[in-house]
């Protein structure tokens, strides 16, 4: 069994990656991957971390966050044990001149559509989330496909809870605009709960401010303007329900009314301001797959 670090260096929305496209016989031969190497004698996560991001980079990392051990299994080599962390500050000049590929600044937006393993996917995912420290496994076939993975939140006694992005504070809304929970109600859901907050329609793909939509009674969702914007609400409901599976999470807190989240009733499809009976696209989708959904209506069952 192997142990190594890697590390995402942060600055002002961008992260440096490292593609990998010098060494010989690299398993991550044309990947994106971040910072970090196998450990030496005698050095702990920490000394390897800092003594690998000096050797590919230059700099002195400075407000480094331990966030996690990714498990990787593989029948094509041997079980390593990978030590996650997450890097906020550092001092010193980059020198692009690392001996195993090249070094680039790469935006958040940007992260996902580079050459990555699927499972790397999953990590940024959850650092991103700022979830607490995890144990994640990840079983790969020989043909390097992800084949399956086991989350678990250590030392944690709080259940994973999906909830609105626009409930917390993001801006995510057609309009732009949020519809922030009251602080101390968000307070005493993360005290009891670790909050994934999840944006259907960004996760489908969708522009932030974008022209409303509504369902229609044939389950079409339609913009204002008359567009078809079914798929994009039926990809963000599956991505939704990803990070239930990813995350082990039972039960979604969702915002009333709208085309995605909305649970019990939601706009009638005339934009009219009318509501009819009926579900979002993502808290059907939720229910059917057996997560328990609850809108901002009804905290009582969650406080
Ligand atoms: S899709 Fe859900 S989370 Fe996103 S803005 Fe609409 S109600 Fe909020």
């Amino acid at each position: 069994m192997k142990n190594t670090t890697l590390c995402y260096i942060e600055q002002n929305g961008e992260y440096l990656m490292l593609h990998r496209v010098k060494k010989k016989n690299d398993e991550n031969h044309d990947k994106w991957i971040g910072i970090g190497g196998h450990f030496e004698d005698y050095e702990s996560p920490y000394d390897c971390v800092l003594r690998e991001a000096k050797e590919e980079t230059g700099l002195d990392l400075t407000a480094l966050s331990y966030r996690g051990i990714v498990s990787f299994c593989s029948p094509n080599f041997e079980t390593e044990q990978m030590h996650l962390f997450f890097c906020t500050g550092f001092s010193g000049t980059l020198s692009r001149d690392c001996a195993e590929g090249d070094l680039a600044w790469i935006s958040r937006e940007k992260l996902f559509s580079l050459p990555m393993w699927e499972g790397d996917k999953l990590f940024l995912d959850l650092l991103h989330k700022n979830v607490p420290f995890f144990s994640l496994k990840l079983v790969y076939d020989a043909d390097g496909n992800l084949l399956s993975h086991d989350l678990r939140f250590s030392g944690e006694a709080r259940e994973p809870l999906l909830i609105s992005a626009c409930l917390t504070g993001s801006p995510c809304r057609y309009d732009g605009k949020s519809k922030p929970l009251p602080e101390e109600i968000l307070d005493a859901l993360a005290k009891k709960y670790i909050l994934i907050p999840v944006c259907a329609e960004i996760l489908g793909g969708l522009p932030t401010p974008r022209i409303p939509a509504e369902i229609q009674n044939d389950r079409t969702v339609l913009r204002r303007d008359g567009a078809d914007v079914t798929a994009a609400y039926a990809t963000g409901a599956d991505e939704v329900l990803r990070y239930a599976r990813l995350t082990g999470a039972k039960t979604a807190l969702l915002k009333a009314r709208s085309p995605s989240c909305g649970k019990g009733n939601i706009y009638d499809g005339t934009f009219s301001g009318n509501l009819t009976d009926g579900d979002g696209i993502t808290a059907r989708c939720l229910s059917e797959n057996g997560i328990t959904v609850y809108t901002e209506e009804e905290l009582s069952w969650l406080l």
